[in-house]
């Protein structure tokens, strides 16, 4: 859980902003998103014109707020930061919208979540720079139309599905991140650890890197709990064995299977007999969020092949099985 929630104290903002890469080329992987985006940039700078809108989307922890960032500085503007649920009436868009200057990368978070006035308010601004605003009520009420200075809108989902169709149409540009494969973590990682001061074996880096989920922000999260045990072992380094140490204290397993995921795997293999079993009722039976288990768990579980989706809901796998059972379906004997 606390893996992989957005940090809210400003320690870990602090943490964040130190080791955030802040050009395109620190950025590792997603290789063809960072090429097309270098072109779209550049492409726009010559013209002079503010980036089309671009919208990210993918699990969460893979960049998407980097990406924000970078794009920003590569552009040569500034960054406002605001998410869905944050823009809860029209009123609070339009004061973000008004106060954007020209060239500014405004970021929006979990834009799926928007309410329907928002969204729709969103789109003119999108599309033309104006939004309408409403003086007085009444019957004098009347609404003027303010030009706004072109901008970007970053958009970032963890559901793109849930996104309506205008809203996604009115993005230039859409791209999807993937988990990163661990030889890429391992860079993250040990990039990260020269920032933070503290050596790395290059074991070390990949045992971290391969139970890492896929993603960025948990490794640099595993490697600062593998600093602690480093610093309190009074070692410069990271080791192996201090890395394979702080692994297991976590208990974060060999596949980098967490408590919340072994307990959906037991859930689905005992409960459910190896399903299929609905989302919901999964969710249910482990005591956590419907959206919680679709958006971040069971990506995982589909991605390493422990979970299978089929029309009638959710399957364990024959790796499941193996994994968690050490024997097949049918073969468990009486
Ligand atoms: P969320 O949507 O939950 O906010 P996110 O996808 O926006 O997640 P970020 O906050 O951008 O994720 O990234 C998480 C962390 O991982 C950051 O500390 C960032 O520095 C690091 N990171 C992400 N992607 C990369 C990358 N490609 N190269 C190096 N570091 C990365």
């Amino acid at each position: 859980e606390e893996l992989l929630n957005v940090p809210a104290d400003p320690a870990e903002e602090k943490f964040e902003e130190q080791i955030r890469p802040s050009k395109l080329e620190d950025f590792a992987g997603q290789q063809k998103l960072t090429d097309n985006l270098r072109v779209f940039i550049a492409a726009a700078r010559k013209r002079g014109e503010a980036l089309d809108h671009v919208l990210f989307s993918g699990p969460p922890g893979l960049g998407k707020t980097t990406l924000a960032h970078i794009i920003a500085s590569e552009m040569g503007g500034g960054i406002k930061i605001t998410s869905g649920p944050l823009l809860d009436k029209p009123g609070n868009l339009a004061g973000v919208l008004t106060s954007l200057q020209r060239g500014d990368v405004l970021f929006i978070d979990e834009i799926h979540r928007l309410t329907p006035a928002v969204e729709e308010y969103l789109y003119s601004a999108m599309e033309d720079y104006r939004i309408d605003i409403l003086l007085d009520s009444g019957p004098s009420a009347r609404t003027v139309q303010l030009r706004l200075e072109p901008f970007t809108l970053v958009g970032a989902t963890t559901r793109a599905g849930l996104l309506t169709s205008p809203l996604r149409a009115r993005f230039g540009i859409s791209n999807r991140l993937d988990y990163y494969p661990p030889e890429l973590l391992e860079r993250i990682i040990v990039r990260t650890s020269a920032i933070l001061g503290i050596g790395i074996a290059e074991e070390a880096a990949f045992e971290i890197a391969r139970r890492s989920r896929g993603t960025p922000r948990i490794a640099n999260r595993l490697l600062k709990r593998a600093r602690d045990f480093a610093q309190v072992a009074e070692s410069d380094t990271i080791t192996r064995s201090l890395a394979r140490r702080t692994l297991s204290a976590l208990e974060i397993d060999e596949d980098g299977l967490d408590d919340m995921d072994k307990k959906i795997m037991n859930a689905l293999l005992e409960k459910f007999s190896g399903g299929p079993v609905g989302i919901g009722s999964l969710a249910v039976s482990v005591g956590e969020e419907q959206d919680t288990i679709e958006e971040v768990y069971e990506p995982y579980l589909i991605q390493t092949g422990f979970i299978a989706r089929t029309p009638r809901g959710r399957v364990a796998t024959k790796q499941a099985y193996l994994k968690f059972r050490g024997t097949l379906p049918g073969n468990e004997g009486p």
